[in-house]
């Protein structure tokens, strides 16, 4: 089999681990699989370096002195603990080093600036992945397999400029991710590429969002036409809740994408929402797998799931610090563009809306978004709207989005039924229902402090913690 393996930064945050992570490689590698790596930075860097971002403009050069040190020290702590011989330690500390040094000439060249564009930004960011890959590539050289370490941008992921959530340009990255690694998967080498990297036309270093790495696997998967993805992270797989809210919540076999794509964008795991888009349409399915608990098989996200695995609702989520805005006013009544007013204005200065509702009277439209959103959507709407196209905003600041999920909604009557009757019987009270026409999910808002009893009490419904049968 050819596989693309992913490593996320808590696989990789002690040269233990990384020792691990190469163990597994190459128990697989053992085993006649052709495998490329993909490896995340180390839990905490990325974070570390959009925060240092922060320091550069205010010119803070302490904070990124201290920063740089840091950063050199928890990678080379890292290669000295992960690699035995000395020749191959010497080689992964100096790549290390030669990368902190980057890292310092530029922090110190963008902090003179003054000013941290966008462009810039995905620059610094992508020196977590660029520290990790090496480290992972030379503790494979080191238990005697033949490796090489490169950046997505070398690998030959090309993407557009839109820093920060760059796409890659999927016809020209097939091609020239498949004409650098082909040849070296024959002649029985693992490379290994750093996540979450890509590069522009003008060879700019691109990010291409956080959690990227997932979607630099399943980029590369589609490129080599490889046979499987395999998400290695620190959780047994795809969840049928949050663990943390209910005590029997289970690990899921088998999901579809469709169903997938809803989990990640409710969070179940946090994977990148384009993730899944790459292995769609060639139909390579996606193996979550726990690094620390390999025994366990994980879940599995594929075109077609078993029928076994084929349930009504397969999982409940919660999505928190979400706020509810309401927008009304009479003028809105048989208005057309108003909707488009409104969402086009909240666009353009960068509020996402995560759900939507109108009443058919047409007189308010209530939306939810994240609460790190609310001042600035509050502002957009009191700037440009108030007065004119609404007459009133109101807001509610805490409420959860709970999600249910599962293809085996679709055409099945009752569920909605279930889903509320189940939720009032604990007295908790629904603000705001949304559900898309493929029946996928069923989407309701709830004040905060309802959360968890709402998510506990529709587990309970659906008898979610019950095991699935096992295909025979
Ligand atoms: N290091 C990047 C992030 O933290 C990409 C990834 O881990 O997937 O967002
Ligand atoms: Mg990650």
């Amino acid at each position: 089999m050819r596989i693309v393996m992913k490593f996320g930064g808590t696989a990789v945050d002690s040269g233990e681990k990384v020792r691990h992570v190469a163990g597994l490689v190459k128990q697989y590698s053992s085993k006649g699989n052709e495998i490329v790596c993909v490896v995340s930075a180390v839990r905490g860097m990325t974070d570390g370096l959009l925060s240092i971002s922060d320091s550069v403009r205010r010119g803070d050069r302490r904070s990124i002195e201290e920063f740089v040190q840091k950063a050199g020290k928890i990678h080379l702590d890292i290669v000295n603990e992960a690699i035995s011989d000395s020749g191959i330690r010497e080689l992964a500390a100096s790549s290390v080093r030669k990368v902190v040094g980057e890292l310092q000439d530029i922090l110190g060249g963008i902090v003179l600036l003054g000013e941290v564009t966008p462009k810039s930004l995905d620059y610094l960011v992508s020196f977590g992945e660029r520290l990790s890959a090496p480290i992972v590539s030379y503790a494979l050289q080191d238990i005697g397999l033949k490796s090489e370490h490169m950046t997505g941008k070398e690998a030959g992921i090309l993407t557009d400029s839109n820093f920060g959530e760059a796409r890659p340009l999927m016809d020209t990255t097939k091609l020239r991710v498949s004409h650098k690694l082909e040849p070296m998967l024959k002649s029985g080498m693992i490379p290994v590429v750093t996540g979450f990297i890509g590069g522009d036309q003008n060879g700019n270093t691109t990010s291409i969002g956080r959690g990227g790495s997932d979607y630099t696997a399943t980029i590369v998967a589609s490129s080599i036409n490889a046979d499987e993805v395999w998400l290695w992270s620190d959780v047994d797989g795809l969840m049928t809740a949050d663990p943390k809210i209910v005590k029997d919540a289970r690990v899921l076999n088998e999901v579809s994408f469709a169903e997938a794509m809803e989990m990640a964008l409710f969070g179940a795991k946090y994977m990148h929402p384009r993730a899944l888009e790459p292995v769609m349409d060639t139909k390579i399915p996606i193996r979550i797998r726990n690094t620390f608990n390999i025994k366990h098989q994980g879940t599995v996200i594929t075109q077609s799931p078993s029928k076994e695995s084929q349930k009504i609702v397969k999982s409940v989520s919660a999505i928190r610090h979400t706020a509810l805005i309401d927008v009304s006013g009479g003028g809105m009544v048989g208005t057309p563009g108003t909707a488009a007013k409104i969402f086009d204005t909240l666009a353009r200065n960068k509020v996402n809306i995560m759900m939507i509702s109108q009443s058919p009277s047409e007189s308010s439209i209530s939306m939810v978004l994240r609460k790190s959103d609310l001042d600035r959507a509050i502002n957009t709407l009191e700037l440009n709207l108030l007065g004119r196209v609404i007459k009133q905003v109101n807001v509610n600041e805490d409420v959860a989005v709970i999600a249910v999920v599962g293809s085996g909604m679709r055409g099945i009557k009752g569920v909605a039924a279930k889903v509320f009757g189940s939720v009032a019987k604990k007295g908790v009270n629904v603000i705001m229902i949304a559900q898309g026409s493929s029946e996928l999910n069923l989407a309701f808002v709830v004040n905060d402090s309802d959360c968890q009893d709402a998510v506990r009490a529709l587990h309970e419904e659906f008898s979610l913690g019950r095991a699935e049968m096992q295909a025979p």
